[in-house]
């Protein structure tokens, strides 16, 4: 093929991530973002600002690119699916429309025999009463939610006396687990059978936001294999093409779970930049644009830390790194508490 024009929807710091690698290997890319301030606009070719509903940016969009995909699942499936008649949107539509809702997701996990927490749908709050073998819980939207956001934790019945919630926008009640530790699994497939998996991230969440990540993870031989089968036979099922990560709990009893699907790159994997000859990013492109797919090799050990708010400061100020050090700027406009600012690799 001549030269590829990448488009990517969402311009995020997964957007500028996905820019950056895609230039590393000649492809351009235009970043379309319902933000006017896009960050990853700073790392792409091209930029085009436009809701996501906007039937001649999206247009204008179409005709600039070749390949379309995507780096955040809330994008609304009629426009995934008008896009798709057009150009190539990868991975497909119809695996984002699953993926975006929580209660069908887990459905989907469920129905291949893998374990997820327990779950029900609340339509209305008095359900709750009787469900008392579900508490203590969070009640989450079923669409829409991200790093934390749209989730309640109720911990007895008395607690949805003072919830504010409309609950006809969906949410599902699930089981709170005593959680050891949360890993997850990515994975870049490029068609069937043919797949780049990475060894298995341990994570930890502050706030319900992603904190630290690291390689190895700590687990015993049993979970590793156990997330790597889930994760190859959930994008095996999806047919799906391009990077997927799949995150888990893991309870007390070592007892794994899946506790959600991403159908994209994800901010677990910032540590494949350093710590693998090639990152999530660009297997995500060399997956949508039809690259050769390269065997995975780990070059060393990591460990990233999200640099969250004002955390961001020391490192723009030409704090000094050691050799083993890489920082990542997403070069966001404005510094926000719980806004994701940045983030820095360290190789062990
Ligand atoms: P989001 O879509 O915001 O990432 P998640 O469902 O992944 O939502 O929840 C965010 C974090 O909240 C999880 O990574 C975990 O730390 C905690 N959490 C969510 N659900 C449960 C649960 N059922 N039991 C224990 N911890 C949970
Ligand atoms: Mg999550």
């Amino acid at each position: 093929m001549a030269e590829i024009n990448l488009g990517i929807l969402g311009g995020g710091q997964l957007g500028s991530l996905l820019s950056t690698a895609a230039k590393k290997l000649g492809i351009k890319t235009t970043i379309f973002s319902d933000d006017i301030n896009a960050p990853a606009q700073n790392f792409s070719d091209k930029f085009i600002f436009g809701k996501y509903d906007d039937k001649e940016k999206i247009l204008e969009f179409i005709n600039n690119v070749d390949i379309i995909t995507y780096e955040f699942e809330n994008i609304p499936y009629e426009t995934l699916k008008e896009m798709n008649k057009l150009k190539p949107v990868l991975p497909k539509p119809s695996v984002n429309r699953l993926i975006q809702h929580r209660l069908a997701e887990k459905d989907f996990i469920n129905k291949l025999n893998i374990r997820t927490t327990r779950y029900v749908l609340i339509e209305k709050k008095s359900e709750i009463e009787t469900l008392k073998d579900f508490l203590p819980g969070i009640l989450k939207t079923t669409t829409m939610g991200y790093d934390g956001k749209g989730q309640f934790p109720i911990n007895k019945v008395e607690d949805i006396e003072s919830l504010q919630i409309d609950f006809s926008k969906g949410y599902i009640l699930e089981k709170l687990i005593k959680l050891k530790k949360e890993i997850s699994v990515i994975i870049t497939r490029f068609g069937i059978n043919k797949f780049e998996i990475y060894e298995p991230i341990e994570n930890t969440h502050q706030d319900q936001i992603l904190k630290h990540s690291k390689i190895p993870a700590e687990i015993n031989e049993k979970i590793l294999e156990q997330s790597k089968e889930w994760a190859t036979r959930i994008s095996e099922e999806l047919k799906y093409i391009g990077t997927l990560c799949v995150e888990f709990f893991i309870d007390r009893n070592d007892n794994l779970y899946v506790n959600e699907i991403a159908p994209r790159v994800h901010n677990s994997g910032h540590l494949t930049i350093n710590a693998y000859n090639v990152s999530q990013f660009e297997n995500h492109i060399r997956a949508v644009c039809s690259l050769e797919k390269i065997s995975l090799k780990k070059l060393s050990n990591a460990k990233m830390i999200n640099l969250i708010g004002n955390e961001i400061q020391p490192y723009r100020q030409n704090l000094k790194l050691n050799k083993n050090e890489f920082f990542f700027d997403y070069l966001k406009k404005e510094i926000k508490e719980k806004r994701k600012m940045g983030h820095l690799t360290t190789l062990f």
